[in-house]
């Protein structure tokens, strides 16, 4: 498999042009046409074990770090790929048409891990952390939900952290934290509450290193989909970290994280478009090869008009997305599309998952199937990175209607 190809870093340009027409540059394409191939022939045919057992695909993560995938969006003094956030979300489109384990450990180790390195990391801490995050050998994680709120993470937030001479302590617990506890785990940043002024909190952004005294990672979750990723508890107890590993400016912390979500939703938004077009590719394969009464599934015209159903929402959904990541990278106002690509792109996915289990009938709800697995791993996103219910509201907001008291 040859690396991912080189992508034009133009500050924003090249990207518009990528979707004039909503059709893709010739380097876009190449992107995309190199991780449906990876996702087709390394993913698809072993995927299914990991699930089954819940094992977190190592060997798969290295082939993806190998492919350049997690450097995608970073410049190449940090080896990155030199490329944009619309690359990173055509690559988790094709791989969530396959699986979206691999794909959902690629996008939290990117849009939630790396990127706030990036964005709001000194040039130290993006040349400590970000290489071995960009090839793929290291992963980082992103703690902002608390057992006591993601939605709202203010109210819910108890994580404490108070400066004693040169380091922070830090205690409090996280909850749901994505690729906190593989052994190629290489930070949690976590957000926490670094004081108060006024009744308003002061929240801050601290960089964690795995095998930190004081944290400690629980056991993966047992969960009703995406298997083969890994998700943790952290609880922190006199957890004491340098006072340089502050992220960003202290009390910057709830304006680092809105940045980063608004720019995770564009990411998720292509994971759910591609699995919503992956259950169109496993339905259009087996209406072909499945008969009854006499013709094939495909004869008949209720299955193909739920196939063009689930089509014509894959497809809503992917436009979405291209608006909002070519937004984004444009450098202009995305804050709605996220939210309008985020939630019409789970509800496609969702929608597609539960017809495309209808079509394969009994087969549909045997795990080895890879519908099984999008009927499994469709749900989630209606919920991370906010729920539906919180993109309703950022949209109901960026409309300019007022919320209620
Ligand atoms: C597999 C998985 C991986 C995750 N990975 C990460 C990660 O890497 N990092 C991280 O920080 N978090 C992660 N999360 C957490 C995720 O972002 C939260 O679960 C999500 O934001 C919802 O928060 P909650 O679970 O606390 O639900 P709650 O906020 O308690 O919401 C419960 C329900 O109430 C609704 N609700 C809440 N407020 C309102 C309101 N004002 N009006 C109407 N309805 C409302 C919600 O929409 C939802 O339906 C992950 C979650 C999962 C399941």
């Amino acid at each position: 498999m040859q690396g991912a190809h080189h992508i034009s870093q133009s500050p924003g340009a090249g990207n518009i042009a990528a979707v004039i027409g909503f059709s893709l540059d010739d380097e876009h394409e190449a992107l995309r046409r190199t991780v449906m191939d990876f996702a087709r022939e390394v993913v698809a045919p072993v995927i299914g074990g990991y699930y089954a057992r819940g094992e977190f695909p190592y060997e798969i993560i290295a082939k993806v770090g190998k492919l350049g995938l997690f450097g995608l969006p970073f410049p190449e003094q940090y080896s990155g790929m030199g490329g944009d956030c619309f690359a990173l979300c055509l690559a988790l489109h094709e791989l969530a048409r396959v699986d979206s384990s691999v794909a959902i450990t690629l996008e939290a180790g990117v849009a939630l891990g790396a990127m706030p390195i990036f964005r709001f990391g000194s040039p130290e801490q993006r040349a400590r952390w970000l290489p071995r995050l960009c090839e793929g050998e290291r992963l980082a994680a992103f703690g902002l939900t608390e057992p006591g709120g993601g939605s709202d993470i203010v109210g819910g937030m108890r994580t404490n952290a108070s400066l004693d001479g040169d380091e922070w302590v830090i205690d409090g617990s996280k909850a749901f934290i994505t690729n906190a506890g593989t052994s190629i785990t290489s930070v949690i940043t976590v957000l926490a509450i670094t004081g108060r002024a006024d009744d308003r909190l002061e929240i801050s952004s601290i960089m964690v290193p795995a095998g930190t005294p004081g944290l400690t990672v629980g056991p993966g979750y047992s969960k009703v989909g995406w298997c083969a990723s890994d998700t943790r508890e952290l609880s922190l107890s006199g957890c004491r970290v340098p006072a340089e590993n502050l992220l960003g400016q202290r009390g910057r912390g709830y304006a680092q994280f809105l940045q980063t979500l608004d720019e995770g939703r564009v990411a998720i938004a292509a994971l759910s478009a591609g699995l919503a077009q992956g259950c169109v590719d496993e339905c259009l394969r087996y209406v072909g090869e499945r008969s009854a009464f006499g013709h094939y599934l495909g004869h008949y015209q209720s299955i193909q008009f739920k196939i063009a159903d689930m089509e014509a929402r894959a497809y809503g959904a992917r436009l979405a997305w291209y608006d909002a990541a070519a937004r984004l990278v444009a450098g202009r106002p995305f804050k709605k599309e996220a939210a309008i690509a985020k939630l019409t792109a789970a509800n496609a996915a969702m929608e597609n998952a539960r017809d495309a289990t209808q079509i394969f009938g009994g087969y549909g709800f045997m795990n080895e199937f890879p519908v099984a697995r999008f009927y499994r791993d469709a749900k989630v996103l209606e919920i991370g990175e906010g729920t539906s219910e919180v993109q309703r509201m950022i949209i109901a907001r960026q409309l300019g209607l007022a919320s209620e008291a």
